[in-house]
């Protein structure tokens, strides 16, 4: 079992589009995946009850120690990716104590880089308790199509010391649009975007390897 958090206190970086999307990526490789949604707002499981047809199973945890409990309680599945709350750091804390690799998503914002510090310190303080576990990165999220990504956000994230994804999410209609269904982007007749979230899929596995 895997454990994949999306974590970012800043509300609105993307971490709930991400999560339900890579957990279907995962699901639709053969995986039997798990989504945690571990906000006590419960946009994730709100996502969930949108659609009957959901193939994904979802558990709301959004206690810090039903958290920690996390990998006794559920042993059965190839990946589990968690949704993360916003502000709550001891269910922050939690997830990263439980968490194989951690995924950050950021809009490549100077606000929304600079209020990521907190969080890499976390994970930082971690790293060094075990020796480098969970890995870390961050994926760039709602880039706007057909404006250069400056290098300058890359610039800034590599000051962290985590690595930067190069797959890049991009801001699309899709991506709500098919959340207010309570499906992803492999539903939503996209290619583009289908193709960025599998390609941010093979990144996280092959960062896992
Ligand atoms: P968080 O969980 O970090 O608060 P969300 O995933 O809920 O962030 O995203 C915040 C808002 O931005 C939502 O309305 C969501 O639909 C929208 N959004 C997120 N990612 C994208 C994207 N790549 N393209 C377009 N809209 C997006
Ligand atoms: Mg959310």
């Amino acid at each position: 079992m895997v454990v994949i958090s999306v974590l970012n206190p800043k509300g609105g970086s993307g971490k709930t589009t991400l999560t339900t999307n890579l957990a279907q990526a995962l699901h639709l490789r053969g995986s039997k995946v798990l989504i945690v949604d571990s906000d006590p707002q419960g946009s994730a499981r709100d996502w969930h009850a949108a659609s009957a047809a959901n193939p994904l199973p979802l558990v709301s945890l959004d206690r810090a120690n039903n958290i920690k409990t996390l990998s006794s309680m559920i042993g059965s599945y190839d990946h589990i990716v968690l949704d993360g709350a916003a502000k709550l750091e001891d269910i922050i804390a939690a997830a990263i104590k439980v968490s194989d690799f951690i995924l950050i998503p950021v809009q490549p914002s100077p606000y929304d880089i600079w209020a990521a510090s907190d969080l890499v310190d976390f994970i930082k303080a971690r790293q060094e308790v075990t020796d480098g576990s969970p890995k870390a990165a961050f994926v760039i999220t709602r880039h706007i199509e057909g404006t250069r990504l400056g290098d300058d956000v890359r610039d800034a994230l590599d000051e962290y010391g985590l690595p930067v994804l190069s797959t890049a999410i991009t801001q699309r209609q899709v991506y709500p649009q098919t959340a207010s269904e309570g499906r992803t982007v492999f539903e939503g007749g996209n290619t583009k975007a289908h193709d960025e979230i599998d390609a941010l899929a093979n990144e996280v596995i092959g960062m896992l390897a």
